[in-house]
């Protein structure tokens, strides 16, 4: 059902009135993790100021390590909601089991399903189920078809409203955090009517090369880019090392629509 033969035109992903896939990038910036409400209202401030309408933050983190933060969990969604309520931003959060699905709708505006979780498929059946929009990211070490699989596992449901995201995938490569398979782009919108994006923070894991990773995305036909913006990377409680802080952002944003409007 997700695959480009069965359907020639492209899906365009609802998220309260900002149309995805239509041929403009969406742009999704946000902490890493939720870790209280200042924190989240000055990086919300700050994408609101650009004219933006998305904004991402984890509440339940799957961490590497058991002894790494977990994230802040209903709290965490509690902050997003108020302060998507008070700025008019849509939330985009990652949804870790099944179990908390049903009571994180009333919070989020788009699930977002890891890395870590591509292949928990009750979770992706379970997000079929439900009227809200999936950002679903390539797994660790999954090829491409794999990735499509996860998502035909949603789309099977009933929910078509998906959008697949490239993050990087295991290589031997240890230069980069992971290394992006920039070509996954054109291919996943040749093979599938989704919509395509990338993330360059955790792709790359490194602030340097979010630049130039963001426009390679964009080069090659991606419908955004995510990437992680904290007040104050130093002390975030999670990916310290690769989130920009505000001054990087407004940087950042300013060089990708240089591109943007010369390409
Ligand atoms: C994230 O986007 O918060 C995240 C944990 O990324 P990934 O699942 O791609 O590792
Ligand atoms: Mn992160």
């Amino acid at each position: 059902l997700v695959s480009r033969q069965r359907k020639p035109e492209d899906t365009i992903v609802d998220v309260n009135g900002h149309k995805i896939g239509n041929g403009e990038q969406t742009f999704i910036f946000g902490p890493c993790a939720v870790e209280s409400y200042e924190q989240v209202l000055a990086v919300a401030k700050s994408i609101k100021a650009k004219g933006l309408t998305m904004m991402r933050g984890g509440a339940y983190k799957p961490r590497t390590s058991p002894y790494d933060f977990q994230g802040l969990g209903l709290e965490g969604l509690k902050i997003l909601k108020r302060v998507a309520d008070e700025t008019g931003l849509s939330i985009v959060t990652e949804i870790i089991t099944p179990s908390h699905l049903e009571e994180a709708l009333e919070y989020i505006d788009v699930i977002q399903i890891g890395a870590r979780n591509m292949q928990n498929f009750e979770l992706l059946k379970e997000a079929g189920m439900v009227n809200k929009p999936v950002l679903l990211k390539r797994g660790l070490a999954a090829t491409i078809d794999e990735f499509i699989n996860a998502a035909e596992y949603i789309i099977s449901k009933g929910n078509s409203q998906i959008m697949l995201c490239e993050r990087g995938i295991r290589t031997y490569e240890r230069a980069t955090r992971n290394t992006l398979d920039i070509s996954a782009v054109p291919i996943l919108k040749q093979e599938t009517h989704l919509p395509v994006f990338v993330d360059v923070t955790h792709s790359t894991g490194r602030k340097d090369l979010l630049l130039p990773t963001a426009k390679a995305a964009i080069a090659v036909g991606a419908d955004g880019v995510m990437a992680e913006v904290h007040p104050d990377p130093a002390v975030a409680l999670s990916d310290s090392a690769q989130q920009m802080d505000i001054p990087q952002f407004d940087e950042f944003y300013k060089e990708i629509q240089r591109f943007m409007n010369t390409h």
